[in-house]
């Protein structure tokens, strides 16, 4: 949508945007010219997992003349699944943070390997990482391409078996994977000096009051407030979780998720309430929180 102005955006913001540092389409020095292009006073740079594109994304915002919320995005096990937890204000240098950062997504991205290495060191089964690649075709490798190359192989006779014997959860060659609870997640922000805010609230996928718990039970694990205003939100969403916001006596925050045109191409940079951004006075609250 190039250089477009949105309507009234004197005091306007998006705290939640991504970059090449993770999964974003744009460097951050573009996505901060994309976001002062627009009238933006405010941008928040979210990625997964990383600091990275922090420090560019300063110098850009210094430059042109729009604040950047330095911030990250974390995931964390939870009950139903995972969350995601924004942090805004940390240190993008807090060696804590990017040190356990780096082990979690090294463990991850090793993890196909330690399969195949188990695999064959402990049972002398000659498969090989290409060989389950070529069977992904391109997709994530997933144990299920594990498990085929094990029945074309002869290893075993079914899906099923490789599962039960090897794969699955408790199996021989089960590698289980590095996750971070919310506690951890939560106390990784606040050590780097920041505030801890519920990412996409509509993600724990529950009713209700399902919510509600759920969101009570993170606020105890020390959670600041929940991204009520969000790109993929319908307005009563919006009201309800601002309400219950209130109600629990949180912060709010407000984001797109914005990933550029190629990733996610329905969301729009400073798009978070329907098709505007969201007010800056939701960043002085987040601000006044922040323990650096
Ligand atoms: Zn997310
Ligand atoms: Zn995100």
């Amino acid at each position: 949508m190039g250089d477009l102005r949105l309507p009234d955006t004197s005091r306007s913001i998006d705290l939640h945007a991504h970059t090449t540092a993770s999964d974003g389409q744009h460097s951050p020095s573009e996505l901060v010219r994309r976001a002062h292009a627009l009238g933006l006073t405010a941008i928040g740079i979210t990625d997964h997992d990383t600091t990275a594109g922090i420090v560019e994304a300063l110098e850009a915002g210094a430059d042109l003349g729009i604040e950047v919320v330095p911030g990250i995005e974390l995931s964390a096990e939870i009950e139903v699944g995972q969350c995601h937890i924004l942090g805004y204000f940390i240190d993008p240098s807090d060696t804590a943070l990017i040190s356990r950062l780096r082990y979690v997504v090294e463990m991850r991205n090793s993890r196909n390997g330690r399969i195949v290495n188990k695999l064959r060191d402990e049972f002398g089964f000659e498969i090989t990482l290409d060989e389950i690649e070529a069977i992904a075709g391109g997709d994530i490798v997933a144990r299920p391409h594990f498990a085929r190359a094990l029945v074309n192989r002869g290893y075993v006779a079914t899906m099923q078996e490789a599962f039960d014997v090897y794969l699955g959860k408790g199996g021989k060659a089960y590698v289980d994977r590095v996750r971070l609870s919310p506690e951890e997640a939560i106390g990784l922000i606040h050590g780097a000096g920041g505030v801890a805010i519920l990412a996409h609230p509509n993600n724990l996928k529950r009713d209700a009051a399902g919510t509600e718990t759920a969101i009570s039970e993170l606020v105890d694990a020390g959670l600041d407030g929940i991204e009520a205003r969000y790109n993929r939100h319908l307005p009563e969403d919006n009201a309800r979780y601002l309400q219950l916001a209130a109600k629990l006596g949180i912060l709010t925050s407000g984001g797109s998720d914005y990933h550029g045109e190629t990733v996610k191409a329905d969301v729009q940079l400073g798009h978070v309430e329907g098709a505007l951004p969201a007010p800056s006075d939701v960043l002085e609250e987040i601000r006044s929180k922040r323990r650096s």
